[in-house]
């Protein structure tokens, strides 16, 4: 035999076949109700739940939620409309399975893996006519790759071991045993193959297998690992408020919850172009269709700046946009967390970018209701939180099964949608729970179009302790003391724009209108960024940080103004403080050294005509070797 009954199929089918089409069917039955995305089906006595069926004359894609006696009750991903009650059910024996191989990096899918093409100058895509849910030729299509092997006949491999390599795009495929096979390879051979090719072949305790590029995996599923290692790396965004103030460990999850306009789209397309990430899975999940279009019709002229090759070569992207059917968005977040375990599994940093898991959430919500289940909070199942955990949990930073030894890691970086922008709802709140990391997305930031809107009053990352020497070294300088101090500004202007709303800010004494003053350079200076600046959009950890030292420098630089005499009034009016509203926009391999430099004119802003060198040097001696 040469399937792998825990890999796809029941019994001695080969698992490398299109397991989840019509022909492979083991038993017929029909259906006695159907409505919406949910259909009820007898005649089908082996069926097992999670299983994949085939449904109506069209051989639609489902999938059995629920066996109750001869009744199966079933969730399409297709749509349903012109079923008919007695129309057949077929049993494929197979889970819903993701293929893994080359030619996943640049492609755009849809929930159940169908490759989409764009339609010229719309805001929606196109399947391609004759694709199939489910099958691998569909999936990953025609294309011939070059392998080159990185083992011999006669060698024994073990589950996750690389067999060899593909060239795709700006990284190394490389080709994996699968996570529950081994034995001894009788044949593996350099070549070209389409993904469903036999490359070689081995034999082990469980029969023969045939050795492909791409090998299939049940979504719901999480892909085995070797252990799991915490790493005390960031994942980095280029975006300011997010590397220096709420870092996103890389292994760990960030929640973005935030009403509608809050720019939850513009940060996850922010991260999908600039974040530091090896490979990146963007699953657009209930979201509208034309967001999707731009993000598809920008990316392609984006270049990486590490690789300096497109950034879609990178790049995974799962649309299952408002107009597509709402059983399938589940299957897209499914879709998108098992592609994203691949590619870690074969030792690369993934960003796994979700918008909107509250869509998903409203899926299953809208699932559940036709299944007549009990409601939980605000109409959702009972277990939806454990279905947001299951999710979350696959999250981590790892090291792989088999040789040689490679470490790879998933972030998780999930928008939530609460309704009314109310964090306190039950999607918001479960998830709250799972990630490690919030940035909190503000109307009232946006209204006053203070972008990022992540609030930085109410936002939380719990890895910075962990981070901090990495932060350290990649800033250098003491990053965990600009943080707390910008931190702890902010926190001081929240208190006294209390009291200028009660009597103005004449009122306050000189000391807190530096402060105001202050705050107002770092939320201007560091924390704005705009997304679609060609200079500012995406800024390194080392440039970020000198920027905030330098408002940390004019901060101290207006005390002492103020301490010698000057009136704060006099001193905002400093040109230097010109300069350093537009020193976010400088660039050039020097910015760094010229932001330090002007840091160290900011600190002598008390001493009117002393700026420059002797400021600069009194800084450097202040900031030690
Ligand atoms: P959401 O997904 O939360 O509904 P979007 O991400 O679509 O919101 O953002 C709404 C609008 O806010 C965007 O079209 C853009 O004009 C603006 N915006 C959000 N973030 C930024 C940013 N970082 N820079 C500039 N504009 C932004």
């Amino acid at each position: 035999m040469t399937g792998s009954p825990s890999m796809v199929g029941r019994g001695d089918r080969p698992a490398d076949a299109t397991a989840t089409g019509p022909a492979d069917a083991t038993a017929t039955g029909r259906i006695v109700s159907a409505a919406g995305p949910v259909v009820r089906a007898v005649g089908l006595p082996d069926l097992a739940v999670n299983e994949v069926v085939r449904v109506g004359p069209a051989g639609l894609l489902g999938e059995v939620i629920v066996l109750d006696g001869p009744v199966a009750t079933i969730q399409v991903y297709e749509d349903t409309t012109g079923l008919r009650i007695g129309d057949p059910v077929v049993a494929t024996g197979a889970p819903l399975v993701a293929w893994l191989g080359p030619g996943l990096l640049g492609a755009v899918f849809d929930g159940l893996q169908r490759p989409l093409d764009r339609l010229a100058a719309a805001d929606h895509w196109q399947l391609r006519p004759g694709v199939v849910a489910g099958e691998l030729g569909s999936a990953l299509g025609e294309r011939r790759w070059r392998f080159e092997p990185w083992r011999s006949v006669g060698d024994v491999v073990g589950p996750g071991d690389v067999l060899g390599v593909v060239g795709e795009g700006a990284i190394e495929h490389r080709i994996l045993v699968p996570p529950d096979w081994r034995g001894r390879l009788v044949a593996l051979e350099a070549g070209t193959y389409r993904v469903d090719e036999p490359i070689g072949r081995l034999e082990g305790p469980a029969g023969a297998h045939e050795l492909r590029l791409a090998q299939p995996w049940p979504v719901r599923r999480p892909r085995p690992t070797a252990a799991r290692r915490p790493t005390e790396r960031p994942l980095v965004t280029g975006q300011r408020i997010i590397d220096l103030f709420f870092p996103v460990a890389r292994g760990g999850a960030a929640v973005i919850p935030g009403g509608f306009g809050t720019g939850k789209t513009v940060v996850e397309q922010q991260l999908a172009r600039w974040s530091d990430a090896d490979v990146v899975v963007y699953v657009g999940c209930g979201e509208r269709g034309n967001e999707m279009a731009e993000l598809l019709a920008t990316f392609p002229e984006l270049v990486d700046p590490r690789t300096g090759r497109p950034l879609l070569e990178r790049t995974v992207l799962i649309a299952n946009t408002s107009n597509m059917p709402v059983a399938a968005r589940e299957a897209s977040i499914q879709l998108g967390i098992t592609i994203a375990e691949y590619f870690r599994d074969q030792g690369l940093a993934v960003a796994l970018l979700a918008d909107s898991t509250s869509r998903w959430a409203e899926a299953l919500r809208e699932i559940g209701g036709r299944l007549e289940e009990l409601p939980g909070e605000e109409g959702y199942p009972a277990y939806l939180p454990s279905r947001l955990a299951a999710f979350y949990e696959r999250a981590g930073s790892v090291v792989a099964l088999g040789s040689p030894e490679r470490e790879g890691s998933i972030t998780i970086v999930a928008a939530v949608s609460p309704p009314g922008g109310d964090f306190s709802e039950p999607v918001t709140q479960a998830s709250l729970r799972l990630g490690a990391t919030l940035w909190a997305l503000d109307t009232s930031l946006a209204q006053a179009r203070q972008f990022p809107a992540i609030n930085p009053l109410t936002s939380y990352s719990l890895s910075v302790g962990r981070l901090a020497r990495w932060m350290a070294e990649a800033t250098g300088g003491d990053w965990l003391a600009a943080r707390a101090a910008a931190l702890e500004l902010l926190a001081r202007e929240r208190t006294l724009l209390d009291i200028v709303a009660l009597v103005g800010a004449d009122a306050l004494p000189g000391q807190d209108r530096v402060v105001l003053e202050a705050a107002r350079l770092l939320r201007e200076v560091v924390l704005a960024q705009h997304a679609f600046d060609p200079v500012d959009a995406a800024r390194p950890p080392a440039v970020g940080f000198a920027l905030l030292e330098a408002v940390l420098a004019a901060r101290r630089g207006l005390e002492q103004a103020l301490a010698a005499g000057r009136s704060v009034e006099a001193a905002r009016a400093d040109p230097l403080l010109d300069d350093l509203r537009r020193a976010k926009r400088w660039s050039g391999p020097d910015v760094v050294d010229r932001l330090r430099d002007l840091a160290a004119r900011l600190e002598r802003l008390g001493h009117a005509g002393e700026t420059g060198q002797a400021g600069s040097a009194a800084t450097a001696r202040e900031r030690g070797p």
